[in-house]
């Protein structure tokens, strides 16, 4: 079988832990690699390396630095074919979706190389009789992320793209449920012009991530993943004197208004209620039109949509819809939240739990489930499944339906589907969510604005990518310089104030 490894300091190291996991093939159900899961001492290792390279980066120039992240531009270009299908391989996602994966995640690459723009300080000339004042931004040292499963190219590069255009050291902790991406990643930054140590990949679970929230070196932690973890890594971060974002899980609300167009309403919530089996943080899992005559409509639109769903392995061909879930507990997580949702009286109108695929029957795969008159008590509201599970929740009025999103304890995603201008301005201006689509179901912006929710989605004050990325990798230093002018009128002794 084989062993995956970590990449340190410019090669692959074999782990030495003696602990590993195993990386399934979803769609078959095989075990088809191992990957090791660090200790400490791993752990420790490479925060040497990456605190032994970071100040040459650091001091190259920022546009040199640019034209690192411009040639792995040219790779993942090149690679893309190759790097989708090892990401179908581990995580199950069809192959479309996979290099839309590695896609997004170039977009924030591409954003990067404006970094001696966005890096370029403020300057304020005689701001006091032969006084400068300037300001700087400058590398944090060895930074570190912790990513999930679900988006194993893109949410890595939102994390070490702007991190290494900086001029810091990253350490990547990736999934391990879907290493070799990121592995892969490391490899052609370094193909790319990138020193040994400023991009290193250790791979692992909770002792990995202890081993970075408690290293000394360690100036910054990124994590993106389930809220129990965000808040777990947040609090032990800060409380170890680390910058930290963390973002965490959604539970995206769509309103769907009495006048939407509600075949465009219907097309919208089957892409992005199954797409990528639900497996995503911005996936719309609740439906709400508001009207009992909108809501029939929406289900009429919706059962012949989410009936002709078509599930299979990736390697199926580009006509499959979505594919397996991650993994056996995944499924079975999934399967047993769709038992809370019948036994507490939502109505299951698409029920896909006799979903069978010949030939895939040990797979991870879900059928497709849409469930109507669901309501604010049940499990399959309160928690994120994480599936392909579309729930309905009726709302009588707009401003029902409003409430509803924000009295949820998550934050990320939402979308109202409407033609009333009004109604649509009205939603964007009072929502208490992060991120907000009209007649756009999921609502990612793109890597030159920010990424973030609010509430429970995320711990922290600055947003993946954009600008804010750039406030994240970096402190500001201000200096106050005076270069006397020859007058010497001997030393002041208060405060100085501007007159
Ligand atoms: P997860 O929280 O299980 O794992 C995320 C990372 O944390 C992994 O690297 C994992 O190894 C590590 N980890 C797991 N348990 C840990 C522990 N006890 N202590 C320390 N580290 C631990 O999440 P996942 O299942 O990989 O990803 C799915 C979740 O991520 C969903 O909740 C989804 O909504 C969320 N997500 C959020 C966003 C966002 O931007 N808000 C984006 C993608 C995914």
């Amino acid at each position: 079988m084989q062993e995956l490894t970590h990449y340190l300091n410019g090669a692959h190291v074999k782990g030495t832990s003696g602990r590993f996991a195993d990386v399934m093939n979803p769609a078959t159900g095989e075990v088809q690699a191992r990957v090791p899961l660090a200790n400490g001492a791993e752990m420790a290792q490479a925060v040497a390396y990456a605190q032994a390279a970071q100040p040459a980066w650091a001091a190259t120039n920022p546009q040199r630095r640019a034209r690192v992240l411009m040639k792995f531009v040219a790779l993942l270009n090149r690679d893309m074919d190759k790097l989708a299908e090892a990401l179908s391989r581990e995580h199950g996602k069809t192959l479309p979706d996979a290099a839309g994966d590695v896609q997004r995640g170039l977009e924030v690459v591409e954003y990067c190389i404006g970094a001696p723009e966005l890096l370029k300080g403020e300057f304020t000339d005689s701001a006091g009789p032969g006084i400068d004042m300037y300001s700087m931004r400058q590398a944090l040292g060895v930074t570190a992320g912790i990513t999930p499963f679900n988006f194993p190219a893109m949410i890595p590069m939102w994390m070490f793209a702007p991190a290494i255009a900086c001029g810091n050291a990253f350490i990547l902790k990736p999934s391990e449920r879907d290493p070799s991406v990121p592995l892969m990643l490391a490899e052609l930054m370094e193909e790319a012009g990138l020193p040994k140590g400023i991009l290193q990949v250790v791979n692992g679970d909770k002792e990995a991530v202890d081993a970075i929230l408690h290293d000394e070196v360690i100036q910054s932690v990124g994590f993106v993943g389930s809220t129990p973890i965000a808040e777990y890594i947040y609090a032990t971060g800060c409380a170890n004197g680390k910058r930290v974002q963390c973002f965490g899980g959604a539970k995206n609300h769509m309103i769907i208004m009495p006048d939407a167009d509600m075949d465009q309403a219907a097309d919208a919530l089957v892409g992005a209620g199954f797409g990528a089996a639900g497996e995503r943080c911005m996936a719309i899992s609740v439906a709400v039109p508001v009207g009992d005559e909108t809501a029939d409509r929406l289900i009429e639109k919706l059962v012949p949509r989410i009936e002709k769903l078509k599930v299979g392995p990736y390697t199926a061909g580009k006509d499959v819809d979505y594919g397996p879930v991650v993994t056996a507990a995944a499924k079975a997580n999934i399967e047993r939240l769709v038992q809370t949702g019948i036994d507490q009286g939502a109505e299951l109108v698409v029920d896909g739990r006799d979903f069978k695929l010949q030939g895939y029957e040990d797979g991870f795969f879900v059928g497709p489930h849409l469930f109507d008159r669901a309501t604010k008590d049940m499990d399959i509201y309160k928690y994120e499944i994480f599936g392909p599970v579309l729930t309905c929740v009726r709302a009588q009025t707009y401003e029902e339906a409003l409430g509803l999103a924000m009295d949820h304890e998550y934050g990320n995603g939402t979308a109202i589907f409407t033609r009333d201008g009004d109604a649509a301005r009205d939603f964007a201006n009072r929502i208490n969510i992060g991120m907000v689509g009209v007649n756009v179901p999921i609502p990612v912006p793109l890597a030159y604005h920010t990424f973030g929710g609010w509430k429970k989605s995320v711990f922290g004050d600055l947003n993946q990518h954009g600008p804010d990325a750039f406030k994240f990798y970096t402190r500001t230093k201000t200096v106050t310089a005076r270069w006397p002018s020859g007058i010497k009128e001997g030393g002041e002794f208060s405060i100085p104030v501007m007159e």
